[in-house]
Formats: structure tokens, sequence, C-alpha cells
């Protein structure tokens, strides 16, 4: 139980304001969260499409995968009653294209999963296989740190070019959704560290993927919510905060007063804010306006066909935007459908949808038919070399999380956790001593 127990306004409802939710609560705080959609989850929410036989079904605003790596996430799920196992599929890390080519690693304990996964990558030359091994070796034997300043195109510069297309590239776009010409070198050191050499979950490798058999909505955002309302939280949906003033002892936001305050929005929503009410924090708002942001597009397809594994890697190139394909039939969605991947994507919905299928037709799957395509413009802010992300104290009593905020990791799922849970405990930890 919290020395004192604090009232706490969280503001946004994504995967990081509910883990700084429940975070407060297991601090004993008495916590309300403020969401201005209908529907939880963020950017990683639900959405009700209609398939072309007129059937209703659950799909995601964006294709999302978790990996091994995830214990924040995974323990945030089970702490609000959701069994991972249940709504994940976990397979070793394989990024297999449909000829088969590529990197897979074996269901084996880590290192030897890679070391067996890079000596039996198909299409692979012997000299291929070893630089990649002596690299990994060198990066670990530093402690998988690098300068500021370097990008992943320049920390991988020495590698043969298959390893960096069949590799380096798809993890450095899904993990950091940023090209590698412009993507740090430091985040995505500290991603392979813990994919690759850090602990696994349960019986998952760390460098898994975690592939959703349920909706998003039903792997956190849900729980969660009803985790909060059981333990005597509110959590009001479709309340969109205007007001933010601070008061003789806290911050009152819209109608009520607290104690403390957490910005769980995005970066352009919590500038809005700070903004339309004149709150002074102008190093701060320096960070934030200074992120860049990158898209992802998720192009949903029929077809008749199943593929040969839940989730297989495309050659991305000009006019081919996609770097992956799921196979929803194999996961919770009806046969045939099909979802592909453009990370770092650029363009307008209907081109990148036509070149995503001229992507499928390019590969004999001329039977693709779009269904729906969603794209988010400001998936993820753009993970630069030498970012300096907003911190998270804004002003006394006034605190902000989000994949977004200063943090180890890119834009994912497991930042935006982490995110939350440290602006949890931190403004507790603030108040002890204020005490
Ligand atoms: C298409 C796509 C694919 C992705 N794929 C992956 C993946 O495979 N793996 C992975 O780990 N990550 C992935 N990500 C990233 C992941 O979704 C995000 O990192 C994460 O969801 C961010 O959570 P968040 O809570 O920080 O922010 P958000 O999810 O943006 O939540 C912020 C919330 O604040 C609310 N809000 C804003 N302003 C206000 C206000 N004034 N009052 C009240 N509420 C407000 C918003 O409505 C929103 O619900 C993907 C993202 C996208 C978009």
């Amino acid at each position: 139980m919290a020395a004192s127990r604090l009232r706490v306004a969280i503001v946004g409802a994504g995967w990081a304001g509910l883990a700084a939710a429940v975070e407060a609560v297991r601090a004993g705080h008495a916590v309300t969260v403020f969401e201005a959609a209908r529907t939880l989850g963020g950017r990683a929410r639900t959405l009700d499409v209609t398939l072309p036989d007129g059937r209703s079904v659950d799909l995601d605003n964006g294709q999302h995968i978790l990996i091994g790596a995830y214990h924040h996430t995974l323990s945030l799920m089970q702490t609000v009653g959701v069994a991972p196992a249940q709504v994940l599929s976990g397979l070793p890390l394989s990024l297999r294209d449909p000829q088969g080519q590529g990197l897979a690693l074996p269901a084996w304990p880590s290192p030897l999963d890679a070391i067996w996964g890079i000596a039996t990558a198909r299409g692979w030359r012997w000299a291929d296989r070893l630089t990649f091994v002596r690299t990994c070796l060198a990066w670990r034997a530093h402690g998988f740190q690098c300068p500021a300043h370097v990008s992943v195109a320049a920390l991988c510069d020495g590698l043969p070019q298959r390893v960096r297309t069949d590799v380096i590239e798809p993890l450095c776009v899904s993990a950091l959704n940023t090209p590698s010409q412009q993507a740090s070198g430091q985040v995505f050191l500290r991603v392979l560290r813990d994919a690759l050499f850090g602990a696994g979950w349960g019986a998952w490798g760390a460098s898994w993927l975690l592939l959703p058999r349920a909706a998003l909505g039903r792997l956190l955002p849900d729980a969660a919510a009803a985790w909060l309302a059981a333990q005597g939280a509110t959590v009001r949906t479709g309340h969109r905060v205007a007001l933010l003033a601070r008061t003789a002892s806290g911050w009152q936001v819209d109608a009520d007063r607290f104690d403390a305050v957490v910005l769980a929005c995005p970066s352009w929503d919590a500038i809005r804010l700070l903004q339309d009410n004149v709150i002074e924090a102008p190093t701060w708002l320096a960070h934030a306006q200074a992120l860049r942001h990158e898209a992802i597009a998720t192009v949903y397809a029929t077809s008749a066909r199943t593929l040969p594994a839940p989730m297989l890697a495309l050659r991305e190139g000009p006019g081919a935007p996609a770097q992956f394909v799921f196979d929803r039939g194999q996961l919770d969605g009806p046969p045939g459908l099909l979802a592909f991947v453009a990370s770092a994507c650029q363009g307008e919905r209907q081109e990148l949808e036509r070149q995503v299928l001229a992507q499928a037709h390019a590969l004999g799957w001329h039977d693709v038919a779009p269904l729906r395509t969603v794209v988010e413009k400001r998936a993820t802010f753009a993970c630069t070399p030498g970012l300096v992300r907003p911190g998270i104290a804004i002003a006394e009593g006034l605190w902000a999380c989000g994949d977004w905020v200063e943090g180890p990791y890119p834009a994912t799922l497991e930042g935006a956790v982490m995110s939350g849970q440290r602006a949890a405990t931190t403004l507790s930890a603030a108040r002890r001593t204020a005490d």
C-alpha cells in the first residue's frame, strides 16, 4: 500500500496508459482513466470489418506481433487475467520468404538456435554465415553498444548484402519502423540483445514471434479495463480531455481535481494539451515537437491459398512496399484472410494497396483481392540516431508516458508498457520523497 493514496488521472488508454493505470492501482492510488475514443487500446485496437460474404470479423488497426522478450507486456497480461499462451501463437523466429529462402531458427535454447539457424540459412554462402556470426560476437563483446550517432546501415556496413537483405532490413523495419539508413544503431542493438541473448517467456524463446490469435482488444485492453473496474478504478471512454490546469495542491483535469496526472496520449495530443492550457515546459515541448513519424500500412486481402507458415517475409523494393504477409486463417481469422504489412511506408492508401496487390501477383498469387487497407500515418516516431526523446517528468505532478517517451525501446507495445509502468512507479516515489 502506498504511503499516501493519490488521486491520479491518466489521459489515454492505449497500452501505456493501461499499464500505468494498473501499476498505479497496485501502488494503492485512486485512478481515473480518460480515453477520447470509444474503444480502448489506442494504436493497438480492434476494428470491425465485414467480409465479402457478409460475415463480420474483428481485425486490428494494424497487424501486430510480439516477441518472447516482451516480459513487461506478457506479465501485465497475466496480471489482468489473460493467459498469453491462449491468445498468442509462439513460433521460433523465421524470416523465410515464400520460396523458403532465408533464416529460420529451430525451437532450441539460445544461442544454439541462432547458431543452427545461421548455419542452415537457405541461399547463404559460408562467407555470409561466418561474417554474420563474427559481427554478432563483436556486438556482444562491446555490450551491444555503439555511438549514438551511428545508423543501422552504418553499423551493418561490413555485413554481406544477403545478410542485410534477409535479416537486418526486415528486423530493423519491423522493430524500429524506420529504414536502416535513418534508424538508430543503438536502439537496434538493444532490441537484438534482448531478442537474441535475453531470457524468453515460459516455453517461448526471447526471439520467438508471438502472433496474436485473438483481436488486439482481447490481448490486453478489454481485460485491463475489467480488472481496473474490479479494483475500483474509473475508466471513462469517449472523454477527450481538454482542460489541464495547475491548482494549489495538484491538477485539474476538465471538471475533476487530482494530485497527479499522467499524459499517456500520443506526443501530438500531449503537445496540444500543454499549449492550449499554457503550461510552461519549454525543453520538454521542444523534444516532443522534434519527433518525426513513420507510417505503417496493413492491406487485408482475401485469397484461396494457405501460406506455408502463418508469417512470411517478403522482399521489399521499389513499388513493392510490403515486408511481411500473415495468414490470418492460421491464427484467429477465417481461412484465406491475408494481412500484408508495409512498415515505414510512404504514399496514399490507394496507391499502397495497388502496389501491395501487384507485389502479391508478382509472386504468382493472382487471386489475392483487397478487403480493407488501413494506413496509420503516424504509427510510430522515427527512431533516428542520437534522438533525444521527451522525458517522463513534464512539471511537478505532471508526467508523460507512451512509446515515444524516453526509454530503451523503439515504439512498440513493450516500449509503451514499460513507459507506463515507469511513470506510475516514478510518481509514487516522487510523492514519497515530497512527504
Ligand atoms: C499499424 C501498426 C502496427 C504496429 N505493429 C507493432 C508490432 O507488430 N509490435 C509492436 O510491439 N508494436 C507495434 N506497433 C506499435 C504499438 O502499437 C504502439 O507502440 C503502442 O500501441 C503505443 O501505445 P501508447 O499507449 O503509447 O499510445 P497510443 O496507443 O497512441 O494511446 C494513446 C491514447 O490516448 C488517447 N488520447 C489522445 N488524446 C487524448 C485526450 N486529450 N484525452 C483522452 N484520451 C486521449 C488516444 O485516443 C489513444 O487511445 C504498431 C503500431 C501501428 C500503428
